[in-house]
């Protein structure tokens, strides 16, 4: 096992946010959390911030290194979707999403970059989603943002992969959580008829893949997309 090291979370108080905590915490990692609302789940080291503001992230990360030290591994998973056919879909519902998925991220990023430089080394983990290779109708605006992940991690890999620095995304398919509990019935059954395992993902099973790309055995895995879908997204 790892020495405990400083690991940051956003979005950590519910879904594949807090099983990722609990694996990292469960693993002997020393793990803070960010929360946007509500409440922070006890029993964590949690700090509230929402990725649209550089400021709030980078309280976030110094709340963090003053507990635990600098920033080794950083989750980037707070995310969400406002659905809706291209016609209908307002600057502002494309933006948002943009803002939160994917700058936000970004932000993560640069703040975690810092740290993991003068370290010389780090993980940079983003919770991408199936949905980002293989499109979504009505979701042009959060596969954008999914997409868009993998040149953020990419890149990144290319510009720290010297100083021991990976970067890589892990791309579930559908899992349950909140983000699914809103699909009905009817679309939950037509979703699995695509899906080979035939059944949705527990937030554990993506949390377990997001350890294991943080762990001393992953060290030579960089840029790669993981699926962690089930099958949906085989071939893209
Ligand atoms: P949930 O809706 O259960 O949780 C989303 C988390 O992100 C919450 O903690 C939420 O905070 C946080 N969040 C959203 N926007 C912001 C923001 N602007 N700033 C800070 N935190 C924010 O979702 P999941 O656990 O299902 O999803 C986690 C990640 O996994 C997301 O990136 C999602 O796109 C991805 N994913 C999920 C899939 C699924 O089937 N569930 C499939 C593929 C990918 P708050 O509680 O305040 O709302």
């Amino acid at each position: 096992m790892n020495s405990a090291r400083s690991v940051l979370i956003t979005g950590g108080n519910r879904g594949i946010g807090l099983a990722t905590a609990r694996a990292f915490v469960a693993a002997g990692d020393n793990v803070t959390i960010t929360y946007r609302s509500g409440q922070a789940p006890d029993g964590f080291h949690a700090v509230r911030a929402d990725v649209t503001s550089s400021e709030e992230v980078d309280a976030a990360f110094a709340t963090a290194e003053e507990r635990f030290g600098p920033v080794e591994i950083l989750v980037a998973n707070a995310g969400l979707t406002r659905d809706g056919l291209i016609l209908r879909m307002s600057d502002e519902d494309f933006n948002d999403v943009m803002d939160a998925n994917l700058v936000g991220a970004f932000r993560c990023a640069r703040r975690a970059a810092k740290g993991m430089l003068r370290l010389k080394r780090g993980r940079l983990i983003f919770v991408g989603s199936v949905v980002g290779l293989l499109g979504s109708a009505g979701q042009t605006n959060y596969s954008a943002t999914k997409a868009g992940l993998i040149g953020l991690a990419r890149s990144l890999s290319r510009e720290l992969g010297s100083r021991s620095i990976t970067a890589n995304v892990v791309a579930p398919g559908f899992v349950e959580t909140d983000m699914t509990s809103e699909l009905d019935a009817d679309r939950k059954s037509q979703i699995l008829t695509s899906v080979p395992l035939a059944r949705f993902a527990t937030a554990s099973e993506i949390a377990e893949v997001i350890r294991f790309i943080a762990s001393d055995a992953a060290g030579y895995i960089t840029g790669a997309v993981i699926p962690v879908d089930g099958g949906l997204g085989m071939g893209h």
